[in-house]
Protein backbone atom coordinates (compact mmCIF):
# COMPACT_ATOMS: atom_id res chain seq x y z
CA UNK A 1 0.00 0.00 0.00
CA UNK A 2 2.43 2.71 -0.93
CA UNK A 3 0.88 4.10 -4.13
CA UNK A 4 -1.77 6.21 -4.18
CA UNK A 5 -5.65 4.90 -4.90
CA UNK A 6 -8.19 5.63 -7.18
CA UNK A 7 -11.80 4.39 -7.44
CA UNK A 8 -12.47 3.60 -10.77
CA UNK A 9 -16.34 3.81 -10.26
CA UNK A 10 -16.84 6.54 -8.29
CA UNK A 11 -13.82 8.54 -9.46
CA UNK A 12 -13.62 10.64 -6.36
CA UNK A 13 -12.68 9.27 -3.29
CA UNK A 14 -8.80 8.93 -2.91
CA UNK A 15 -8.63 8.47 0.86
CA UNK A 16 -11.55 5.94 2.29
CA UNK A 17 -10.82 2.46 1.59
CA UNK A 18 -11.62 -1.27 3.59
CA UNK A 19 -9.12 -3.43 3.22
CA UNK A 20 -10.08 -6.78 3.10
CA UNK A 21 -7.67 -10.00 4.04
CA UNK A 22 -7.77 -12.79 2.28
CA UNK A 23 -7.38 -15.94 3.64
CA UNK A 24 -7.47 -19.05 2.22
CA UNK A 25 -8.40 -22.39 3.94
CA UNK A 26 -8.06 -25.61 1.88
CA UNK A 27 -10.75 -28.71 2.42
CA UNK A 28 -11.92 -31.71 1.33
CA UNK A 29 -15.29 -31.58 0.55
CA UNK A 30 -17.91 -34.86 0.03
CA UNK A 31 -18.92 -34.44 -3.05
CA UNK A 32 -22.88 -35.37 -1.56
CA UNK A 33 -23.39 -33.83 0.55
CA UNK A 34 -20.97 -30.55 1.11
CA UNK A 35 -20.00 -31.65 4.13
CA UNK A 36 -15.85 -30.88 5.01
CA UNK A 37 -14.01 -33.67 5.27
CA UNK A 38 -10.80 -32.45 5.93
CA UNK A 39 -9.36 -29.51 6.34
CA UNK A 40 -5.87 -28.63 5.60
CA UNK A 41 -3.29 -26.92 7.43
CA UNK A 42 -0.01 -27.74 8.05
CA UNK A 43 0.32 -30.98 6.50
CA UNK A 44 0.56 -31.19 2.54
CA UNK A 45 -2.20 -31.28 0.17
CA UNK A 46 -3.50 -33.98 -1.99
CA UNK A 47 -2.58 -34.59 -5.26
CA UNK A 48 -4.35 -31.87 -7.98
CA UNK A 49 -4.90 -30.10 -5.32
CA UNK A 50 -4.00 -26.45 -6.03
CA UNK A 51 -3.07 -23.93 -3.50
CA UNK A 52 -4.09 -20.56 -3.36
CA UNK A 53 -2.59 -18.44 -5.41
CA UNK A 54 -5.00 -15.33 -5.23
CA UNK A 55 -3.88 -11.89 -3.71
CA UNK A 56 -3.89 -11.75 -0.10
CA UNK A 57 -5.92 -8.92 -0.10
CA UNK A 58 -8.36 -6.91 -1.98
CA UNK A 59 -9.70 -3.07 -1.51
CA UNK A 60 -12.77 -1.83 -0.95
CA UNK A 61 -14.13 1.64 -1.89
CA UNK A 62 -15.76 2.69 1.26
CA UNK A 63 -17.42 5.58 -0.79
CA UNK A 64 -19.29 3.50 -3.56
CA UNK A 65 -18.58 -0.12 -2.23
CA UNK A 66 -16.88 -1.62 -5.09
CA UNK A 67 -14.63 -4.25 -4.23
CA UNK A 68 -11.59 -4.89 -6.54
CA UNK A 69 -8.20 -6.17 -6.64
CA UNK A 70 -5.66 -3.61 -5.21
CA UNK A 71 -3.90 -2.89 -8.79
CA UNK A 72 -7.31 -2.17 -10.59
CA UNK A 73 -7.25 1.31 -7.65
CA UNK A 74 -3.38 1.78 -8.18
CA UNK A 75 -3.85 2.07 -11.82
CA UNK A 76 -6.18 4.62 -11.33
CA UNK A 77 -4.71 6.43 -8.89
CA UNK A 78 -1.96 7.01 -11.36
CA UNK A 79 -3.91 9.44 -13.56
ZN1 LIG B 1 -15.90 4.20 -5.23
Amino acid sequence: MNSPYCCPNCKTNRSRFNIIRQEAQAVKLDPQTGNVIEEYNDQPLSPFHLSYNGPSYRVQCASCGLIEDERTFIKFGER
